[in-house]
């Protein structure tokens, strides 16, 4: 039988547009380790979580695009002739796909589209990336076009890129694509190539706590990490030119190019050099079973991004400080680009209920703001939902 939200997007699609649709469905990410890495070349450990945005479509053949939002309640109409960025809220990210695929020569005729969505809007687990993932999974599929996966996160990428104005790298489309069910991916961002690792912890519980805040330092200090890390590689690339990436550093290199030139721009570099390593050694730990071991690894990443890479936020260090003394925790850092949105925890199962109870109190007490608390489950990525 169809989910709750299939069979409703099912009954809204059909009410507003009087037709049967076909149903698709992109899953949002976390990132167990490996934060600020991808573009510099280094490694990823994301997974797909159980929760998606789907998207009900139906093709017309007269050019014209309808898009109808259940969460925004709002509709959006518009010609394939006519698809332009400006002053666009949500489509934004369907649009942007659309515009994509024209550019490398596809010319969808039209249709109708309904989207909804489990999956928290704004809070870092990448909802755009669903977007567009769904999008492109369901205008492939329904025109089609047999675009292989690996091009249509590409195109989603670029769609965020171009429409929604976010370099991302390439974390979030790989992930919401290429996941699967009780799996982390361990991603090398220079080459592509990646490998499955399960996780197997019947005991454990993936907790997200959402601060419920996006600070609006967000994406000016994500663009100047990327220069400072710029900065430090071009540094090293004078004594080393076969240095290609940060990827590529030691930190016996750092010490040599960098350290007396910017205490800031060192520390940054340092930051990722030693999170890739980290992200190796978690990796091993996820391997041998290690859970402890890894729990350690990501209070370190935390830290480090607290205190080296400086994108924490004091709704984040919060979270963090109280769970990690706290017992039946394993591991937690902030997740994502950081100044707000998630952090990830590793909590024993029956110890969840009463830390949720504790810190939503004490969150609400001491920052005058509402916790939110849910379990992901590593899930499959991108798929058609057959009704
Ligand atoms: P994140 O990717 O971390 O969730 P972003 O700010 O990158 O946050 O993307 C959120 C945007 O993606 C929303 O503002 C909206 O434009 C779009 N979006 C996400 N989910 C939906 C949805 N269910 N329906 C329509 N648009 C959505
Ligand atoms: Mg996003």
């Amino acid at each position: 039988m169809a989910s709750p939200i299939v069979s409703s997007l099912q009954q809204v699609f059909f009410e507003q547009f009087n037709v049967h649709p076909r149903i698709f469905r992109s899953p949002g990410r976390i990132n167990l380790i490996g934060e600020h890495t991808d573009y510099n070349d280094g490694f990823v450990m994301p997974a797909a979580i159980d929760k998606s945005v789907f998207v009900a479509i139906g093709k017309r053949n007269d050019g014209r695009i309808r898009i109808w939002s259940t969460d925004f309640r709002e509709m959006y109409e518009g010609q394939v002739s006519d698809v332009c960025k400006s002053g666009m809220g949500w489509p934004t990210y369907v649009l942007g796909v659309l515009d994509q695929l024209q550019q490398e020569g596809y010319q969808p005729k039209g249709f109708d589209m309904a989207l909804a969505s489990d999956l928290p809007i704004g809070a870092g687990l990448s909802s755009s990336a669903a977007v567009e993932c769904a999008t492109v999974f369901a205008l492939d599929a329904i025109f089609g076009y047999a675009l292989p996966l690996d091009r249509m996160i590409r195109l989603a990428q670029r769609a965020e890129h171009s429409f929604a104005g976010v370099m991302c790298g390439i974390m979030d489309q790989f992930a919401s694509m290429y996941g699967r069910a009780g799996h982390f991916v361990k991603l090398d961002c220079r080459t592509m190539e990646y490998a499955y690792h399960p996780f197997i912890a019947d005991d454990l519980t993936l907790l997200m706590l959402n601060t419920n805040v996006k600070h609006s330092l967000a994406s000016t200090a994500y663009n100047r990490r990327r220069m400072e890390c710029a900065q430090g590689l071009a540094w090293v690339q004078e004594a080393y030119p076969d240095v290609q990436a940060l990827r590529d550093v030691t930190l016996e290199m750092l010490d040599r190019q960098v350290r007396h030139r910017d205490a800031t721009v060192d520390m940054r570099c340092r930051f990722v050099v030693e999170e890739i390593a980290r992200l190796h050694a978690a990796c091993a730990d996820l391997v041998n079973g290690d859970m402890v071991s890894l729990g350690k690894r990501l209070l370190a990443t935390h830290d480090g991004l607290r205190d080296m890479y400086e994108v924490s936020c004091q709704e984040l260090d919060y979270l963090v400080e109280k769970v990690r003394t706290y017992p039946g925790v394993i591991g937690a850092r902030m997740m994502g680009g950081g100044f707000g949105g998630c952090t990830i925890n590793i909590v024993r199962t029956e110890a969840v209920d009463a830390l949720v109870a504790q810190l939503s109190v004490d969150y609400q007490k001491d920052m005058n703001l509402p916790l939110t608390a849910f379990s992901v489950k590593p899930s499959d990525g991108t798929s058609e939902v057959l009704i």
